[in-house]
């Protein structure tokens, strides 16, 4: 065993360590297996090198403390932690399905799987900024694939605690992160929000749909910096028309140059990204798209019992080159999105499609005219007013049935009784075959004067 590994194999005796599985900007991740528990697990080592220079070291035992601190399904766990002399590693779990990149470049994403993916990492990430963590390198190669197929946030090497006395990773004002996503805040070197990290999943997500940077400046990164800091993004539906109107317009809206336009946390980002995805592609669209996401904005896109619109032909992704083809083909759609779509259920209000009743959020892209006709399953239409009001269920229909049986045949039998005592001493020739059979089986017959009371 070569002697690098074989320091790893000592400091975690548990475990059989295997292939080299990445090697990033802070250290390599190597493959092992507890032998007792057979679980496979992914191991960062700081190189030792680098593990030497004591604030990267601290930057590495920030990370796992703020892993440590996280529990959500879209935030990689961390198991275990070791720091012995220049050695530095972190136990977590293997995240077999590859990076966000990877998958985007070599399998491609429909539209609705690309906006499902966000919504998980803005999930993900809201659990940090729940902690005061800000990640500050949101990027597809962050983005870790579980066996289940879940989404994961990794990577905080460069995470920063919001608001604390100590800086955890970096002196003020210096400028970590990546180019390609990075805020003009954290360009400019100033105040970090949970925004910051908005600006980053909004660029990611804008990337997923076009193929394409809002920002491009052939590979200089300066350029690159100043044009974050200072310009407008290219809108996108210039470079993928495709793209339902209201999901476009979350993703330019969370790219807002100034960050108190963007959503202010993760989770509001994620919130109005399920309310564009719900009015593009209808309710269901989540669950249709068939990766798991735990997001905390289910209500948003529950589904209703029925037909789910289908999603989008795949777009793949890449860091550069010409626009993709507009997603779906065609001109861009209207500002309702899917609604006018002919290949598409037309979206349905969740507040109908489910019994609570729910306030229009004032954060909902176009919440107000969102009441729009039902068309699938539990609902139909009700009128000019377009609203959607509950269908009958068949056994509630079949129990009143047998219901109004019951009391047809009760009132045939009581009708003699009634006609003996009521209608007979009125009239006495009404329906008289329906008497009833008197005591004894005597039967009144038809020209039988009426018995008249007391008689
Ligand atoms: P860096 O800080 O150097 O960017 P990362 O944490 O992003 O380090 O890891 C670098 C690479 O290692 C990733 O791109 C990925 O290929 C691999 N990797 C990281 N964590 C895991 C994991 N939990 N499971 C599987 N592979 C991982
Ligand atoms: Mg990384």
């Amino acid at each position: 065993m070569e002697p690098e590994r074989q320091l790893i194999a000592d400091a975690l005796p548990a475990y059989d360590v295997g292939e080299v599985l990445g090697q990033g900007g802070f250290g390599v991740v190597l493959a092992a297996r507890h032998r007792q528990l057979h679980r496979r697990v992914a191991i960062k080592q700081l190189p030792r090198a680098v593990a030497a220079d004591v604030a990267v070291r601290r930057r590495f035992t920030a990370e796992a403390r703020v892993l440590a601190s996280l529990d959500h399904p879209h935030v990689v766990p961390v198991y275990d932690f070791v720091e012995r002399e220049d050695l530095c590693l972190l136990v977590m779990e293997l995240l077999p399905g590859g990076t966000l990149r990877d998958r985007s470049t070599t399998t491609g994403l429909t539209a609705p799987h690309a906006v499902a993916i966000a919504l998980a990492c803005a999930a993900g990430l809201s659990a940090a900024h729940e902690r005061g963590v800000l990640h500050r390198d949101v990027k597809p190669e962050n983005m870790l694939f579980a066996a289940s197929g879940a989404i994961k946030v990794t990577d905080f090497g460069i995470a920063k605690v919001v608001g604390g006395t100590e800086t955890l990773l970096t002196r003020a004002g210096e400028v970590v992160g990546t180019p390609a996503y990075m805020a003009p805040e954290q360009v400019r070197g100033g105040e970090l929000s949970p925004a910051t990290d908005v600006y980053a999943l909004a660029t990611m997500l804008y990337e997923l749909l076009s193929g394409v940077l809002p920002f491009t400046a052939d590979g200089n990164a300066m350029s690159l910096l100043f044009k974050h800091a200072y310009e407008a993004p290219t809108p996108l539906a210039d470079v993928a028309a495709g793209v339902p109107a209201p999901v476009a317009e979350v993703v330019m809206s969370g790219l807002a140059t100034d960050p108190g336009e963007r959503s202010a946390t993760a989770a509001s980002f994620g919130v109005a990204l399920a309310e564009a995805g719900t009015r593009a592609w209808g309710p269901g669209w989540l669950s249709a798209d068939g990766m798991p996401v735990v997001s905390g904005a289910e209500r948003i896109v529950a589904p209703t019992r029925g037909t789910i619109g289908r999603p989008d032909r795949p777009v793949a992704a890449g860091t550069s080159g010409s626009p993709r083809p507009p997603v779906g083909g065609g001109p861009a759609p209207s500002p309702r999105g899917a609604a006018d779509a002919p290949d598409r259920d037309r979206p349905v209000d969740v507040t109908a499609a489910t019994s609570a009743p729910q306030e229009p959020s004032p954060s909902a892209p176009g919440a107000a005219d969102r009441e729009t006709a039902a068309v699938d399953g539990d609902v139909e239409p009700d009128g000019a007013a377009g609203r959607a009001r509950p269908r009958r269920s068949p056994w509630a229909t079949a129990a009143i049935a047998v219901v109004v049986l019951l009391l047809v045949i009760a009132a045939l039998l009581l009708l003699p009784r009634l006609f003996t005592v009521y209608v007979a001493p009125v009239g006495g020739m009404v329906l008289p075959a329906l008497s009833a059979p008197r005591a004894g089986g005597a039967r009144r017959r038809t020209g039988d004067p009426p018995r008249r009371p007391g008689r």
